[in-house]
Protein backbone atom coordinates (compact mmCIF):
# COMPACT_ATOMS: atom_id res chain seq x y z
CA UNK A 1 0.00 0.00 0.00
CA UNK A 2 1.70 3.62 -0.87
CA UNK A 3 1.60 6.20 1.16
CA UNK A 4 -0.54 8.03 -0.83
CA UNK A 5 -3.83 5.85 -0.23
CA UNK A 6 -3.57 6.25 3.18
CA UNK A 7 -5.96 9.44 3.66
CA UNK A 8 -3.93 12.29 2.94
CA UNK A 9 -5.79 15.68 1.89
CA UNK A 10 -4.94 16.03 -1.48
CA UNK A 11 -3.35 19.83 -1.33
CA UNK A 12 -1.00 18.08 1.32
CA UNK A 13 0.13 14.89 -0.52
CA UNK A 14 2.72 16.51 -2.97
CA UNK A 15 4.86 17.93 -0.15
CA UNK A 16 4.56 14.86 2.67
CA UNK A 17 5.37 12.96 -0.55
CA UNK A 18 8.06 14.90 -1.45
CA UNK A 19 9.99 14.67 2.13
CA UNK A 20 9.09 10.80 2.35
CA UNK A 21 10.73 10.57 -0.86
CA UNK A 22 13.62 12.38 0.56
CA UNK A 23 14.08 10.39 3.43
CA UNK A 24 13.84 7.37 1.58
CA UNK A 25 10.45 5.79 2.98
CA UNK A 26 9.16 4.50 -0.05
CA UNK A 27 6.24 2.44 1.52
CA UNK A 28 4.06 2.64 4.85
CA UNK A 29 5.86 0.11 7.47
CA UNK A 30 3.29 -1.80 9.24
CA UNK A 31 2.36 0.31 12.07
CA UNK A 32 1.97 3.46 9.63
CA UNK A 33 -0.06 1.71 7.26
CA UNK A 34 -2.20 0.70 10.24
CA UNK A 35 -2.28 4.05 12.44
CA UNK A 36 -2.06 6.70 10.48
CA UNK A 37 -6.06 6.57 8.74
CA UNK A 38 -7.48 6.57 12.16
CA UNK A 39 -5.15 9.30 13.48
CA UNK A 40 -6.28 11.68 10.74
CA UNK A 41 -9.91 10.45 11.30
CA UNK A 42 -9.40 12.20 14.50
CA UNK A 43 -9.20 8.57 16.33
CA UNK A 44 -7.36 7.46 19.78
CA UNK A 45 -4.87 5.49 18.71
CA UNK A 46 -3.27 2.84 20.99
CA UNK A 47 -0.50 1.45 19.65
CA UNK A 48 1.90 -1.58 20.79
CA UNK A 49 5.36 -0.39 18.78
CA UNK A 50 8.11 -2.35 19.00
CA UNK A 51 11.94 -0.03 17.84
CA UNK A 52 12.12 0.47 14.55
CA UNK A 53 8.78 -0.28 13.35
CA UNK A 54 8.69 3.66 12.17
CA UNK A 55 6.43 4.79 15.17
CA UNK A 56 8.03 8.27 14.49
CA UNK A 57 6.42 8.64 11.40
CA UNK A 58 3.08 7.25 11.81
CA UNK A 59 2.16 10.02 14.64
CA UNK A 60 4.45 12.68 13.04
CA UNK A 61 2.85 12.76 9.34
CA UNK A 62 -0.94 13.11 10.57
CA UNK A 63 -0.35 15.55 13.12
CA UNK A 64 1.54 17.25 10.29
CA UNK A 65 -1.36 17.27 8.34
CA UNK A 66 -3.78 18.41 11.26
CA UNK A 67 -1.46 21.23 12.40
CA UNK A 68 -0.59 22.70 8.46
CA UNK A 69 -4.61 22.90 8.30
CA UNK A 70 -5.49 24.69 10.90
CA UNK A 71 -3.50 28.45 12.07
CA UNK A 72 -0.33 28.75 13.46
CA UNK A 73 0.61 28.69 17.16
CA UNK A 74 0.56 32.09 18.70
CA UNK A 75 1.18 33.92 22.02
CA UNK A 76 2.95 31.09 23.94
CA UNK A 77 0.59 28.55 22.98
CA UNK A 78 1.13 24.78 21.95
CA UNK A 79 -1.11 22.84 19.44
CA UNK A 80 0.63 19.51 19.47
CA UNK A 81 2.70 17.88 22.56
CA UNK A 82 4.92 15.16 22.20
CA UNK A 83 6.13 13.55 25.36
CA UNK A 84 9.34 11.43 25.47
CA UNK A 85 11.58 9.97 28.50
CA UNK A 86 15.03 11.02 26.86
CA UNK A 87 16.84 13.97 25.37
CA UNK A 88 17.94 11.35 22.82
CA UNK A 89 14.66 10.84 21.81
CA UNK A 90 13.71 14.21 22.06
CA UNK A 91 16.08 15.23 19.74
CA UNK A 92 15.56 12.69 17.08
CA UNK A 93 11.65 13.12 17.05
CA UNK A 94 12.14 16.75 16.54
CA UNK A 95 14.53 15.80 13.85
CA UNK A 96 11.98 13.57 12.13
CA UNK A 97 8.78 16.22 12.76
CA UNK A 98 11.36 18.86 10.80
CA UNK A 99 12.32 17.47 7.56
CA UNK A 100 8.78 15.76 7.51
CA UNK A 101 7.52 19.64 7.30
CA UNK A 102 10.06 20.59 5.07
CA UNK A 103 7.65 20.97 2.13
CA UNK A 104 4.57 21.55 3.60
CA UNK A 105 3.44 25.10 2.74
CA UNK A 106 2.45 26.97 6.28
CA UNK A 107 5.85 26.77 8.39
CA UNK A 108 5.31 24.26 11.48
CA UNK A 109 7.42 25.42 14.38
CA UNK A 110 8.90 22.49 16.14
CA UNK A 111 10.41 22.87 19.55
CA UNK A 112 12.63 20.47 21.05
CA UNK A 113 13.01 21.09 24.82
CA UNK A 114 14.61 18.55 26.97
CA UNK A 115 16.90 19.57 31.00
CA UNK A 116 20.03 19.18 31.63
CA UNK A 117 20.57 22.38 29.30
CA UNK A 118 20.08 25.72 29.96
CA UNK A 119 16.25 26.67 30.11
CA UNK A 120 16.62 30.54 28.79
CA UNK A 121 17.57 29.97 25.21
CA UNK A 122 14.48 27.96 25.48
CA UNK A 123 11.83 30.00 27.23
CA UNK A 124 13.14 32.46 24.33
CA UNK A 125 12.26 30.12 21.57
CA UNK A 126 8.69 29.51 22.80
CA UNK A 127 8.20 32.97 22.54
CA UNK A 128 5.28 33.11 19.74
CA UNK A 129 4.71 29.70 20.99
CA UNK A 130 5.11 26.38 19.00
CA UNK A 131 3.28 24.48 16.70
CA UNK A 132 4.55 21.14 18.34
CA UNK A 133 6.49 20.64 21.04
CA UNK A 134 8.46 17.73 21.83
CA UNK A 135 9.11 17.59 25.74
CA UNK A 136 11.01 15.02 28.31
CA UNK A 137 7.91 15.67 31.00
CA UNK A 138 10.46 17.58 33.98
CA UNK A 139 11.53 20.05 31.83
CA UNK A 140 8.38 20.91 30.10
CA UNK A 141 7.01 21.56 33.96
CA UNK A 142 9.93 23.66 34.77
CA UNK A 143 8.66 25.88 31.62
CA UNK A 144 5.13 26.06 32.68
CA UNK A 145 5.94 27.11 35.95
CA UNK A 146 8.46 30.10 34.08
CA UNK A 147 5.53 30.62 32.49
CA UNK A 148 6.95 30.08 29.09
CA UNK A 149 3.94 28.55 27.58
CA UNK A 150 0.81 27.45 27.83
CA UNK A 151 -0.93 23.81 27.11
CA UNK A 152 -4.50 25.20 26.93
CA UNK A 153 -4.54 24.79 23.16
CA UNK A 154 -2.96 21.41 22.95
CA UNK A 155 -5.77 19.70 20.41
CA UNK A 156 -3.18 16.66 20.15
CA UNK A 157 -0.62 14.72 22.85
CA UNK A 158 1.59 11.98 21.99
CA UNK A 159 3.00 9.71 24.49
CA UNK A 160 5.87 8.09 23.05
CA UNK A 161 7.53 4.81 24.86
CA UNK A 162 4.76 5.12 27.57
CA UNK A 163 5.77 2.15 29.18
CA UNK A 164 9.70 3.73 29.78
CA UNK A 165 8.47 7.19 31.19
CA UNK A 166 6.76 5.10 33.65
CA UNK A 167 9.76 3.23 33.96
CA UNK A 168 12.24 6.18 34.27
CA UNK A 169 9.53 7.45 37.34
CA UNK A 170 7.68 10.09 35.44
CA UNK A 171 4.47 8.94 36.56
CA UNK A 172 3.85 12.14 38.69
CA UNK A 173 5.07 14.45 36.14
CA UNK A 174 2.86 12.96 33.62
CA UNK A 175 -0.42 13.43 35.94
CA UNK A 176 0.34 17.23 36.12
CA UNK A 177 0.55 17.84 33.00
CA UNK A 178 -2.39 15.46 31.90
CA UNK A 179 -4.49 17.51 34.45
CA UNK A 180 -3.05 21.04 32.47
CA UNK A 181 -4.61 19.59 28.94
CA UNK A 182 -7.66 20.70 27.87
CA UNK A 183 -10.10 17.70 27.93
CA UNK A 184 -10.84 17.60 24.17
CA UNK A 185 -8.00 16.60 22.33
CA UNK A 186 -7.20 13.69 20.17
CA UNK A 187 -4.60 11.32 22.30
CA UNK A 188 -1.85 9.01 20.86
CA UNK A 189 -0.27 6.41 22.85
CA UNK A 190 3.05 4.37 21.97
CA UNK A 191 4.23 2.17 24.39
CA UNK A 192 6.66 -1.35 23.62
CA UNK A 193 5.18 -3.06 26.14
CA UNK A 194 2.00 -3.19 28.31
CA UNK A 195 2.67 -3.95 31.89
CA UNK A 196 -0.85 -3.38 33.97
CA UNK A 197 0.01 0.14 34.95
CA UNK A 198 0.73 1.08 31.18
CA UNK A 199 -3.04 -0.42 30.59
CA UNK A 200 -4.25 1.76 33.28
CA UNK A 201 -2.90 4.71 32.10
CA UNK A 202 -3.89 4.13 28.35
CA UNK A 203 -7.60 3.38 29.28
CA UNK A 204 -7.31 6.72 31.85
CA UNK A 205 -6.51 8.45 29.01
CA UNK A 206 -8.12 7.08 25.57
CA UNK A 207 -11.64 7.25 24.57
CA UNK A 208 -12.44 4.14 21.88
CA UNK A 209 -9.20 3.82 20.80
CA UNK A 210 -8.03 1.95 17.74
CA UNK A 211 -5.68 -0.74 18.93
CA UNK A 212 -2.72 -1.41 16.65
CA UNK A 213 -0.01 -4.19 17.44
CA UNK A 214 2.05 -4.77 14.91
CA UNK A 215 2.46 -8.65 14.76
CA UNK A 216 5.89 -9.72 15.81
CA UNK A 217 6.13 -11.96 12.57
CA UNK A 218 5.73 -8.92 10.57
CA UNK A 219 8.29 -7.98 8.25
CA UNK A 220 9.14 -5.24 9.97
CA UNK A 221 10.85 -7.82 12.42
CA UNK A 222 14.14 -7.29 12.69
CA UNK A 223 16.97 -9.71 11.84
CA UNK A 224 18.95 -9.73 14.51
CA UNK A 225 21.22 -13.11 15.23
CA UNK A 226 21.59 -13.35 19.49
CA UNK A 227 24.30 -15.11 20.58
CA UNK A 228 25.85 -15.68 23.87
CA UNK A 229 29.29 -16.18 24.72
CA UNK A 230 30.68 -18.15 27.65
CA UNK A 231 33.76 -16.16 29.34
CA UNK A 232 35.02 -15.67 33.16
CA UNK A 233 33.88 -11.68 34.24
CA UNK A 234 37.70 -10.28 34.69
CA UNK A 235 38.33 -11.45 30.71
CA UNK A 236 35.33 -9.79 29.47
CA UNK A 237 37.35 -6.51 28.28
CA UNK A 238 40.46 -8.69 26.75
CA UNK A 239 37.32 -10.87 24.88
CA UNK A 240 35.64 -7.43 23.44
CA UNK A 241 39.02 -5.59 22.46
CA UNK A 242 39.86 -9.42 20.68
CA UNK A 243 35.95 -9.81 18.74
CA UNK A 244 36.52 -5.83 17.96
CA UNK A 245 40.01 -6.68 16.43
CA UNK A 246 39.04 -9.65 14.51
CA UNK A 247 35.49 -9.97 13.57
CA UNK A 248 35.70 -6.69 11.40
CA UNK A 249 32.95 -4.94 13.13
CA UNK A 250 32.78 -0.98 12.25
CA UNK A 251 30.40 0.27 14.72
CA UNK A 252 29.94 -2.00 18.02
CA UNK A 253 27.51 -0.47 21.31
CA UNK A 254 28.30 -1.79 23.94
CA UNK A 255 26.11 -2.14 27.10
CA UNK A 256 27.79 -2.31 30.46
CA UNK A 257 25.89 -1.72 33.78
CA UNK A 258 27.25 1.79 35.75
CA UNK A 259 29.28 5.04 34.71
CA UNK A 260 32.24 3.49 36.29
CA UNK A 261 32.22 0.32 34.06
CA UNK A 262 31.99 2.77 30.93
CA UNK A 263 34.60 4.94 32.01
CA UNK A 264 36.55 2.00 32.26
CA UNK A 265 36.18 -0.54 29.69
CA UNK A 266 36.30 2.38 27.41
CA UNK A 267 39.76 3.45 28.59
CA UNK A 268 40.93 0.35 28.24
CA UNK A 269 39.94 -0.06 24.44
CA UNK A 270 41.59 3.21 23.75
CA UNK A 271 44.72 1.84 25.25
CA UNK A 272 44.51 -1.32 22.75
CA UNK A 273 44.39 2.00 20.33
CA UNK A 274 40.19 1.37 19.56
CA UNK A 275 38.50 4.57 19.26
CA UNK A 276 35.86 4.01 22.27
CA UNK A 277 34.26 6.79 24.15
CA UNK A 278 31.69 6.11 27.82
CA UNK A 279 28.16 7.47 26.64
CA UNK A 280 26.19 7.40 29.94
CA UNK A 281 23.93 9.79 32.18
CA UNK A 282 26.65 12.19 33.86
CA UNK A 283 28.33 13.43 31.00
CA UNK A 284 26.95 16.60 29.85
CA UNK A 285 24.49 17.50 27.37
CA UNK A 286 27.44 18.92 24.59
CA UNK A 287 29.78 15.75 25.25
CA UNK A 288 26.68 13.35 25.04
CA UNK A 289 25.85 14.67 21.57
CA UNK A 290 29.69 15.08 20.63
CA UNK A 291 30.07 11.51 20.74
CA UNK A 292 26.84 10.82 19.36
CA UNK A 293 27.83 12.13 16.46
CA UNK A 294 31.43 11.17 15.98
CA UNK A 295 29.53 7.29 16.27
CA UNK A 296 27.14 8.45 13.51
CA UNK A 297 30.27 10.00 11.04
CA UNK A 298 32.30 6.69 12.26
CA UNK A 299 34.58 8.38 13.73
CA UNK A 300 34.45 6.56 17.00
CA UNK A 301 34.16 2.74 16.83
CA UNK A 302 32.65 1.84 19.99
CA UNK A 303 30.39 3.49 22.37
CA UNK A 304 30.36 2.00 26.17
CA UNK A 305 27.24 3.10 27.31
CA UNK A 306 24.94 2.61 30.49
CA UNK A 307 21.08 1.82 29.47
CA UNK A 308 20.41 5.89 29.02
CA UNK A 309 21.33 4.75 25.51
CA UNK A 310 19.28 1.70 25.42
CA UNK A 311 15.83 3.74 24.32
CA UNK A 312 15.79 5.96 21.44
CA UNK A 313 18.93 5.71 19.89
CA UNK A 314 18.73 5.29 16.40
CA UNK A 315 21.97 4.57 14.42
CA UNK A 316 21.39 3.68 10.95
CA UNK A 317 23.97 0.43 10.22
CA UNK A 318 24.65 -0.01 13.42
CA UNK A 319 26.05 -4.10 13.65
CA UNK A 320 27.06 -4.99 16.59
CA UNK A 321 25.30 -4.57 20.27
CA UNK A 322 27.42 -6.11 22.91
CA UNK A 323 25.82 -6.78 26.11
CA UNK A 324 29.18 -6.84 28.35
CA UNK A 325 27.06 -6.75 31.28
CA UNK A 326 23.68 -8.45 31.26
CA UNK A 327 20.51 -5.73 31.18
CA UNK A 328 18.29 -5.80 34.61
CA UNK A 329 15.68 -7.34 32.93
CA UNK A 330 14.30 -8.89 29.96
CA UNK A 331 12.24 -6.13 28.80
CA UNK A 332 15.87 -4.03 28.70
CA UNK A 333 17.39 -7.10 27.06
CA UNK A 334 14.81 -6.27 23.98
CA UNK A 335 15.58 -2.64 24.01
CA UNK A 336 19.23 -3.09 23.93
CA UNK A 337 19.24 -5.18 21.25
CA UNK A 338 16.61 -3.45 19.10
CA UNK A 339 19.67 -0.93 18.78
CA UNK A 340 20.85 -3.09 15.74
CA UNK A 341 19.03 -4.59 13.54
CA UNK A 342 16.76 -1.58 12.44
CA UNK A 343 15.07 -0.58 9.54
CA UNK A 344 15.28 -3.42 7.88
CA UNK A 345 18.95 -3.72 8.66
CA UNK A 346 20.43 -7.52 9.88
CA UNK A 347 22.55 -7.67 13.32
CA UNK A 348 24.31 -9.07 15.73
CA UNK A 349 23.60 -9.23 19.61
CA UNK A 350 26.26 -10.70 21.62
CA UNK A 351 26.26 -11.17 25.62
CA UNK A 352 28.97 -12.22 27.47
CA UNK A 353 27.91 -14.99 29.71
CA UNK A 354 29.91 -15.41 33.03
CA UNK A 355 29.72 -18.30 35.57
CA UNK A 356 27.48 -15.78 37.80
CA UNK A 357 25.49 -14.11 35.46
CA UNK A 358 24.11 -17.40 33.30
CA UNK A 359 21.06 -18.17 35.81
CA UNK A 360 20.10 -14.51 35.13
CA UNK A 361 20.76 -15.04 31.20
CA UNK A 362 18.59 -17.90 31.83
CA UNK A 363 15.57 -16.08 32.96
CA UNK A 364 15.85 -13.17 30.30
CA UNK A 365 15.63 -16.24 28.13
CA UNK A 366 12.87 -17.83 29.46
CA UNK A 367 10.62 -14.68 29.75
CA UNK A 368 11.73 -14.02 26.11
CA UNK A 369 11.01 -17.79 25.45
CA UNK A 370 14.04 -17.43 23.89
CA UNK A 371 17.34 -20.13 24.03
CA UNK A 372 20.76 -19.07 22.80
CA UNK A 373 23.27 -21.14 21.94
CA UNK A 374 26.35 -20.72 24.55
CA UNK A 375 29.31 -20.53 22.75
CA UNK A 376 32.88 -20.53 23.86
CA UNK A 377 36.24 -18.43 21.75
CA UNK A 378 39.33 -19.98 21.81
CA UNK A 379 41.74 -18.57 24.73
CA UNK A 380 39.00 -16.71 26.32
CA UNK A 381 37.51 -20.38 27.33
CA UNK A 382 35.91 -19.90 30.99
CA UNK A 383 37.14 -21.93 34.04
CA UNK A 384 35.42 -20.29 36.77
CA UNK A 385 32.57 -21.61 38.69
CA UNK A 386 29.03 -19.86 39.50
CA UNK A 387 27.50 -20.56 42.70
CA UNK A 388 24.62 -18.70 44.60
CA UNK A 389 27.11 -17.13 46.65
CA UNK A 390 29.18 -15.96 43.67
CA UNK A 391 26.36 -13.63 42.14
CA UNK A 392 27.27 -9.89 42.58
CA UNK A 393 24.52 -7.77 42.24
CA UNK A 394 26.84 -5.02 41.21
CA UNK A 395 28.05 -6.36 38.35
CA UNK A 396 24.92 -6.84 36.56
CA UNK A 397 23.28 -3.73 37.89
CA UNK A 398 20.95 -6.54 40.02
CA UNK A 399 18.32 -8.69 38.88
CA UNK A 400 14.73 -8.21 38.80
CA UNK A 401 12.38 -10.97 39.72
CA UNK A 402 14.39 -12.07 42.33
CA UNK A 403 14.77 -11.59 46.31
CA UNK A 404 16.51 -8.49 46.42
CA UNK A 405 20.03 -8.95 48.72
CA UNK A 406 21.10 -6.66 51.43
CA UNK A 407 23.13 -5.10 48.51
CA UNK A 408 20.39 -4.55 46.43
CA UNK A 409 18.49 -3.15 49.14
CA UNK A 410 21.31 -0.61 50.18
CA UNK A 411 21.64 0.41 46.44
CA UNK A 412 17.85 0.84 45.88
CA UNK A 413 17.83 3.41 48.78
CA UNK A 414 21.04 4.94 46.96
CA UNK A 415 18.95 5.16 43.71
CA UNK A 416 16.10 6.65 45.85
CA UNK A 417 17.83 9.43 46.85
CA UNK A 418 19.06 10.46 43.53
CA UNK A 419 15.90 9.59 41.07
CA UNK A 420 17.02 7.98 38.72
CA UNK A 421 15.42 10.14 36.02
CA UNK A 422 17.42 13.21 37.49
CA UNK A 423 19.78 13.07 34.00
CA UNK A 424 16.80 13.69 32.02
CA UNK A 425 15.60 16.43 33.29
P1 LIG B 1 11.20 4.56 14.53
O1 LIG B 1 10.55 3.27 14.98
O2 LIG B 1 10.23 5.67 14.31
O3 LIG B 1 12.33 4.94 15.48
O4 LIG B 1 11.87 4.29 13.09
C1 LIG B 1 12.82 3.30 12.92
C2 LIG B 1 13.65 3.52 11.67
O5 LIG B 1 12.88 3.25 10.51
C3 LIG B 1 14.18 4.93 11.50
O6 LIG B 1 15.53 4.80 11.05
C4 LIG B 1 13.31 5.53 10.43
O7 LIG B 1 14.04 6.50 9.70
C5 LIG B 1 13.00 4.32 9.57
N1 LIG B 1 11.68 4.38 8.89
C6 LIG B 1 10.52 4.83 9.40
N2 LIG B 1 9.51 4.71 8.49
C7 LIG B 1 10.06 4.15 7.39
C8 LIG B 1 9.53 3.77 6.09
N3 LIG B 1 8.24 3.92 5.80
N4 LIG B 1 10.39 3.22 5.21
C9 LIG B 1 11.70 3.07 5.53
N5 LIG B 1 12.27 3.41 6.72
C10 LIG B 1 11.44 3.94 7.62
Amino acid sequence: MPFSSLGFSSALLPALLQALAEKGYSAPTAIQAQAIPAILQGRDVLASAQTGSGKTAAFALPMLQQLAQTPSASGRRVRGLVLVPTRELAVQVGESLVSLAKYLPQRIKVAVVFGGVSINPQMMNLRGGADIMVATPGRLLDLIAHNALSLESVTTLVLDEADRLLDLGFGEELGRILALLPAQRQNLFFSATFPPAIEALAKSMLHNPLRVEVQAAAQTEPDITQRAIEVDAPRRTQLLRHLVQTEGWNRVLVFVATKHAAEIVADKLRKADIEAEPFHGELSQGKRQQVLQDFKLKILQVVVATDVAARGLDIAQLPVVVNYDLPRSAVDYTHRIGRTGRAGESGVAITFVTADTDAHFRLIEKRQRLSVPREQVAGFEPVETGGPSAHDPSSTGGIKGKRPSKKDKLREAAARSQPPHEEQR
